[in-house]
């Protein structure tokens, strides 16, 4: 790891993708992984709606992407949401050192499972994230409710 990395700037690839989501009418959200020193590995997201497919989240969609790594403890999961229960369990399967997330206030997901097991959450509380999701969940309630298994 050379320097803290700017996870703001990480969060804003993300976001690009939650938008690109949006645009295509589904699911705001949005990721990417991340390696320490900076490289941008992989980055996707959620299309349950786009491909009739409740397993592509937006971290699944970045980790696919990324293709086979030699190891996840130096890489940062960057999403715009806080991961559910799934991609959660994911970050701990590969061992993914950092998870960032954009925010945490729509949906906590597993973010303090993931802290009690060693794992480093940054939470960015970020307004655009949580107006975003808001935004969507009141006009799609049904979806949301679909998406987190409710
Ligand atoms: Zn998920």
């Amino acid at each position: 790891m050379i320097a803290t990395p700017d996870y703001r700037a990480l969060l804003d690839t993300a976001i690009a993708e939650a938008r690109q989501g949006l645009a295509e009418g589904g699911i705001p959200i949005g990721a990417a992984l991340y390696h320490n020193d900076g490289r941008l590995l992989g980055c996707g997201h959620n299309r349950r709606v786009q491909e009739g497919d409740p397993s592509i989240h937006g971290e699944t969609d970045a980790f696919r992407k990324a293709g086979r790594q030699r190891g996840y403890r130096d890489t940062i999961m960057v999403t715009t949401l806080a991961p559910c229960w799934y991609c959660s369990g994911l970050v701990r399967q590969f061992n993914i050192g950092t998870v960032v997330v954009g925010e945490s206030v729509t949906f906590a997901g597993g973010i303090d499972w993931l802290r009690e097991n060693g794992v480093r959450v940054i939470d960015l509380n970020d307004a655009g994230c949580i107006e975003m999701m808001r935004g969507f969940i009141a006009g799609n309630p049904e979806v949301w409710n679909e998406d987190i298994g409710e």
